[in-house]
């Protein structure tokens, strides 16, 4: 265990769904924020104190047993509404002492001392990460506040590196600091903080309700990431990807990191500039990393990045998985045999099958891979002439222009779908063969796990032709990850139930 804490920031718009909301959060906080900047104007008007007096005395006049931040932060500062100053002054005189106050840099020379338990400096940049970022903490630290909070907003993981090191600053000056990278890529700060020594994190109290970008909810906090329980021998894995808005692996992961009571955590790290994250972000940021699941779009590119890559990964030239011993990163590739186990299961034997495979980035490759080992014949469907022709001859397989599919479709027993077409989003109504184009084949299989049920896959129903989802490699390929990584039995079961019950979430 460490010494942080986890702090609900409850934001509502009215006084009851306030009361309501902080009860809610009082089951996983430490210490409860209460942006009354999210309070309906009309009904809290700030210019009047005779006004917001009985609005803070209904919402505060409860024991929530916990301790309570008052935040009214204004919108430019990451507030909910637009604030103006008399109206901030006129709130923060209206007396409420005995809690915690987070002042925004502007106001904090103008806060009592004795009125407050605890006084927090707050500077938020949403834009980006200030270059004086070292000046600003010198001067917040020089208001004599309690505790000095910076919030940046991170574009890419390497934007959280300036953070990462005033945490360490803050710590070697035992000064209590609350640092944040907002954003999808400052994730990390927000799980690896408290183990690192920063006072607390923020957490959203509901999925959607978060009050700042990057915030993950408590629970996830708690249950998924174990932050409280995590220290600096704490084991780092986690993914690289371009966008890892929908990713389930952080979730089948930790499932099984716990199921083993493994001192070991796996973080979604977003990363846009692969050089930068090798050549600046594990060099600066200096933790016990111990592996990287790799994803869209850094697959193929991560390979100049390690110092050995494993055979099957190299004949398939991508590397989904990367192992860190004694300092060495290695590649691997687990897609190809979490790509074969479940249709093994489904098909049996793939000596002599035909297959045709749409698709010719990194899961197609690994697929064709894996098909040509266990003997099938292989066809590949994808766009242009020229990669069709080059996968073909790397490969050994048959390729057509995706554009042949009609003429060509007929002669296959088994279907794999190793595009994007069906995923979740602007893609979801997307399909690469409908009903009429499905019948007469044996089996379809389609790696896109998000939706469970993709058009493709109801296509095939209603072509009678029965379905894998992507959901059985992502465990069968994850399974193999966690194994490698930590040489126990992956705990499939557990890991299946996870990712299933997060994707009926998403
Ligand atoms: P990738 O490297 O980006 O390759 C995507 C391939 O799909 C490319 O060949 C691309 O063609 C093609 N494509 C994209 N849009 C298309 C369209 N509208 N029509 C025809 N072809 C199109 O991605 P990847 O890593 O191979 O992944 C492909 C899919 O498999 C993704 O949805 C991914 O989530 C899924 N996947 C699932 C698992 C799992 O465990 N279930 C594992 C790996 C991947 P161009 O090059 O011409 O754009």
């Amino acid at each position: 265990m460490n010494d942080g804490k986890i702090c609900v920031s409850v934001c509502a718009e009215t006084a009851d769904e306030f009361i309501e909301n902080i009860k809610r959060a009082a089951e996983f906080a430490d210490i409860i924020e209460l942006r009354f900047d999210c309070l309906n104007k009309d009904e809290f008007n700030c210019l009047n104190l005779e006004n917001i007096e009985p609005v803070l005395n209904k919402i505060l006049d409860h024991d929530y047993e916990k301790p309570l931040i008052l935040t009214f932060r204004p919108k430019e500062q990451g507030g909910k509404h637009l604030i103006s100053n008399e109206e901030r002054n006129v709130f923060w005189y209206s007396g409420y002492d005995s809690h915690w106050g987070d002042f925004e840099e502007d106001i904090v020379e103008n806060s009592w001392d004795w009125l407050w338990d605890t006084r927090i400096a707050s500077f938020h940049d949403l834009s980006g990460v200030p270059e004086n970022l070292d000046k600003i903490y010198k001067r917040l630290k020089t208001t004599g506040v309690d505790v000095i909070k910076i919030a940046i907003q991170a574009g890419d993981v390497c934007d959280s590196i300036p953070i990462w090191k005033l945490l360490e600053r803050a710590n070697f000056e035992n000064k209590k600091f609350i640092p944040i990278a907002m954003g999808a890529s400052g994730v990390w700060t927000r799980i690896l903080g408290l183990a690192h020594g920063a006072l607390m994190t923020y957490a959203a109290l509901d999925e959607g309700k978060e009050t700042a970008d990057g915030q993950l909810t408590a629970k996830d906090l708690i249950e998924t990431y174990r932050v409280k329980e995590l220290n600096a021998n704490t084991e780092i894995y986690g993914i690289i990807g371009g966008n890892l808005s929908y990713t389930l692996s952080p979730f089948i992961h930790n499932a099984a990191f716990k199921f083993h009571d493994l001192n070991a955590v796996y973080i979604p790290f977003e990363v846009r500039n692969l050089d930068d994250f090798f050549k600046n972000f594990l060099k600066e940021v200096r933790l016990n990393f111990k592996g990287f699941s790799v994803t869209i779009p850094h697959k193929q590119a991560i390979i100049e990045y390690l110092d050995e890559v494993d055979e099957t990964a190299k004949a398939i030239g991508a590397v989904n998985t990367v192992k860190i011993e004694n300092g060495k990163l290695i590649g691997l590739n687990t897609d190809a045999e979490g790509f074969v186990e479940p249709l093994k299961k489904a098909h049996g034997n793939l000596n002599g099958a035909k297959v045709a495979v749409f698709g010719a980035g990194g899961a197609a490759r690994a697929c064709v891979y894996a098909l040509k080992k266990e003997r099938a014949e292989v066809t590949i469907f994808a766009r242009g002439v020229k990669k069709v022709e080059s996968l073909a001859k790397e490969f050994g397989v048959k390729a057509t222009e995706i554009a042949d599919r009609d003429r060509r479709i007929a002669d296959f027993d088994i279907i794999v779908n190793a595009t994007p077409l069906g995923t979740k989003g602007a893609l979801e109504n997307e399909t690469i063969l409908t009903a009429e184009q499905l019948r007469g084949a044996k089996l379809i299989y389609d790696l896109v796990y998000n939706p469970m049920e993709t058009r493709l896959m109801r296509e095939a129903k209603r072509a009678n032709v029965p379905t894998i989802g992507g959901i059985e490699m992502l465990l069968a390929q994850g399974a193999k990850q966690f194994e490698i990584w930590t040489q126990k039995s992956a705990p499939i079961e557990k890991m299946k139930r996870t990712a299933l019950s997060k994707l009926q979430k998403f």
